[in-house]
């Protein structure tokens, strides 16, 4: 075994076993923001063999405050998040096999992503989300760390399938879009994203080398503006509910058709939308129609126009995010004038 991760290896939780254990393992991760990057950083160096990067956005000026592994130079490239993190990590340990998918993670590819994962982290930002996790790592058992966090409040969970009660058990509907805080509307501080990204790493790795008498148990919560830590006992839940998810098997995250769908994102006045049929844009060609109307520029990876008070980001897979406005159908007129379905 190398010396790369002789430090780890000596520690007794882990021993040499458990570090030939990580070395098989893969992890997916949903989402590369401000958990992501401590996540997706972690799991680099502690030698596992193989991390899935999903995230669908790109990178921002208002997200290098917390998002660390992101630098001026990415967002000048024009770099989707998955992208950077991939290049930067790889830099960091380029023994593993790192993969990334800029897109949104749904229904119909859900499979093809995670169908490998020996565990999956929640680095996302919203409910929708998080319940197809459920839904998908409850029925195919996979184990997943929930995690989120707000202003100096942060929460996390580990959901072991059959051993612990799912998300579903615990939060029986998604919360509607609009009455739950992002960040956008609240603000965060830095250290508890790298607090709650931490945890989650601490219980993988448990997970990972099949230490799962040590795992925390219930809901954790912490705020460290006002100096609180909280467990919730949720574990007697799970024998209780009636949960839609794991006791009746209705996995019905899993089976919404979203395609065509438009979401709002997490409060940051901008709509997604998914091509209805997938697509294979030629960004180049693209590009030289729209120079004629608005200000454009492009890689290989997204093109970006601006218009009026409106900027379209387009992927090549004909997903775009449209920021300058909140309005679903605003924003499909805006994808149906300049992109065209
Ligand atoms: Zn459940």
């Amino acid at each position: 075994m190398s010396e790369r991760y002789a430090r780890q290896a000596l520690f007794y939780g882990i021993g040499r076993q458990g570090q030939q254990r990580l070395m098989e393992k893969t992890a997916v991760l949903v989402g590369c923001g401000a958990l992501g990057c401590t996540s997706a950083n972690l799991l680099v160096r502690s030698g596992i063999k193989c991390l899935k990067i999903i995230d669908r956005d790109y990178i921002e000026e208002s997200n290098l405050q917390r998002q660390s592994l992101f630098d001026e130079e990415d967002i000048e490239k024009n770099l989707p998040k998955a992208i950077a993190a991939h290049k930067k990590l790889q830099k960091v340990n380029s023994h593993i096999q790192i993969e990334s998918a800029i897109v949104d993670l749904n229904p119909s590819n859900i499979e093809t992503l995670l169908h490998n994962a020996n565990i999956v982290i929640d680095g996302t930002d919203n409910f929708e989300t998080r319940f197809l996790i459920n839904d998908y790592c409850v029925k195919s058992r996979i184990p997943w760390i929930y995690g989120a966090c707000i202003g100096s409040t942060g929460l996390t969970m580990n959901i072991v399938p059959t051993k612990t009660p799912c998300l579903r058990c615990i939060l029986e509907n998604v919360p509607p879009f609009g009455t739950t805080e992002t960040c956008d509307t609240e603000g965060i501080i830095a250290p508890i994203a790298s607090m709650i990204a931490s945890i989650q790493i601490a219980e993988a790795l448990k997970i990972l080398t099949d230490n799962f008498d040590t795992l925390s148990k219930g809901l954790v919560k912490i705020d460290l503006w006002r100096n609180e830590i909280k467990r919730m006992h949720v574990e007697d839940i799970k024998e209780k509910a009636d949960c839609v998810t794991c006791k009746q098997q209705k996995y019905e995250f899993l089976s919404r058709n979203t395609y065509g769908t438009t979401t709002s994102l997490c409060g940051r006045n901008a709509v997604q939308i998914l091509h209805p049929h997938g697509s294979n844009l030629d960004m180049a060609r693209l590009a030289a129609r729209l120079e004629k109307v608005g200000n454009v520029s492009f890689n290989s990876f997204l093109l970006r126009f601006k218009t009026d008070k409106y900027e379209l980001t387009v992927f090549p897979d004909g997903r775009s995010i449209i920021s300058g406005t909140n309005d679903a159908s605003l924003a499909k007129g805006l994808y149906a004038k300049y992109i065209g379905m």
